[in-house]
């Protein structure tokens, strides 16, 4: 699985829940995985708002 928006490889564990939080190790974006169809996807997580400081 890569990062949408560095192409970067994440490591998903292949039993994750939807709804976990993945972090890239590259840009630093986090994801919540999602279910769609039996396989796994990113989807941006919005809830964490705009904290780009760190
Ligand atoms: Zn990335």
């Amino acid at each position: 699985m890569n990062c949408p928006e560095c192409d970067a490889p994440i490591s998903v564990p292949d039993d994750a829940a939807a709804g976990e939080l993945v972090a890239c190790p590259d840009c630093g974006a986090d994801y919540e995985v999602a279910r769609s169809g039996g396989s796994l996807e990113l989807k941006k997580a919005e809830s964490i708002g705009e904290d780009w400081g760190e």
